[in-house]
């Protein structure tokens, strides 16, 4: 039996919904600690990990799921196998997200067989159904700086997520790269988008961040499984994302506000109308804008914007008027699609297919082998 699937079984029968962690952490840090040079829990028992590869030289990338499942599993239940497919007798399987450990215990694996050279992160957190609150709880600075956060969290096969209905996780280079690095692998992974998850929380940080499918479906529900081979191809698609990933994330840029498949900008909410708000510290609208959070609030009689980037504050009070004339061109821009493309023309990737730069890139390094 291979290693990932003789993990994902002892995973799968390890009861840990949220706020019960430490069970998974028994059995995933002394895999960690023969996999990379430092492994401990911080202050809320996330379990953190480092890893050298090669002269070390190179980017730094964080690789994530998380370790608590949904609260209802059925104590006994039995996890079974049928045509390479994991099922349980009853209740949720819990594969969500114990899929995405497993397989990136696979890529920790093998990443040493690639061209990879840099720093791997492992972020494997807790009380990710509750709200991401464990990642949320990691020390921000060794998140921030990173050149790339992979979280494996998503349902099914195939699928880059690269935002959701507020937020873009990442640059389209970053999601055009992942397409590339599955065509290569004769694969077709695409970018999409989806819900919450650990993403979040790096992308928030901005670190360019992608959530990928774990093989598993029907999460949360009596119905849930997970198909072997889906997993195989996500940790295909992450070992290729290492070996290509330095030729590439020095065009990474920064966490966009919006990109080529979402368009985070219009989950901003605001109201046109404001008549029948009370006068003081009454929400107009939030969001986020390429350098951090905005909301709009009316304090005495004007609209106050703040915008919060980190530790950092920073205000504007403008009259209703002005910001009735800011909503309105805003509407005019969006119709015209000039407000999205502004943002985005610069970094627009080449339309399909591989940009020069990557074809010579490719034919210098080779497509990676099979594992
Ligand atoms: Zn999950």
């Amino acid at each position: 039996m291979k290693k990932m699937k003789k993990q994902l079984v002892k995973l799968l029968n390890i009861q840990a919904p949220s706020g019960e962690e430490h069970k998974v952490v028994k059995y995933v840090k002394p895999i960690l600690q023969s996999l990379c040079d430092k492994v401990w829990l911080d202050d809320y028992k996330n379990l953190l990990a480092e890893k050298k590869v090669g002269s070390g030289k190179g980017a730094t990338i964080i690789l994530s799921a998380h370790m608590d499942s949904v609260s209802n599993i059925i104590k006994d239940r039995v996890v079974y196998e049928s045509n390479g497919t994991f099922y349980s007798t009853k209740g949720i399987l819990g594969a969500d997200d114990r899929a995405g450990i497993a397989i990136l215990l696979a890529v920790l694996r093998n990443v040493e067989k690639t061209a990879f050279e840099g720093t791997i992160k492992v972020a494997f957190s807790r009380e990710e159904e509750i709200g991401c609150v464990g990642s949320q709880k990691i020390d921000p600075e060794w998140i921030k700086g990173s050149d790339l956060a992979i979280v494996v969290d998503r349902r099914g096969n195939n699928d880059i997520v690269v935002g959701n209905y507020s937020q873009a996780f990442c640059s389209n280079e970053v999601g055009k790269f992942f397409e590339d690095c599955s065509a290569l692998q004769d694969m077709n992974w695409q970018a999409t988008e989806g819900g919450i998850s650990d993403a979040c929380t790096f992308a928030e940080l901005n670190v360019n961040a992608v959530n990928l499918s774990a093989g598993y479906q029907n999460e949360h529900t009596e119905k849930e499984y997970v198909v072997y081979k889906d997993m195989q191809k996500t940790v295909k698609l992450i070992l290729q994302v290492l070996a290509s990933v330095n030729d590439f994330a020095g065009g990474f840029g920064d966490v966009p506000l919006s990109n080529n498949w979402v368009e985070g900008y219009d989950g901003m909410v605001y109201y046109n109308d404001w008549s029948d708000y009370a006068d003081d510290y009454e929400d107009l609208w939030e969001g986020r804008d390429q350098y951090g959070t905005v909301s709009s609030s009316i304090v005495d009689g004007n609209v106050c914007i703040t915008q919060r980037v980190g530790e950092a504050l920073d205000e504007v009070y403008i009259s209703k008027t002005t910001f009735e004339k800011i909503i309105r061109a805003y509407e005019r821009n969006k119709v015209a699609n000039s407000y999205t493309s502004y943002l985005t023309d610069n970094t627009l990737p080449s339309a399909g297919g591989l940009s020069e730069a990557e074809k010579v890139v490719i034919e210098k390094h080779g497509k990676i082998g099979t594992f």
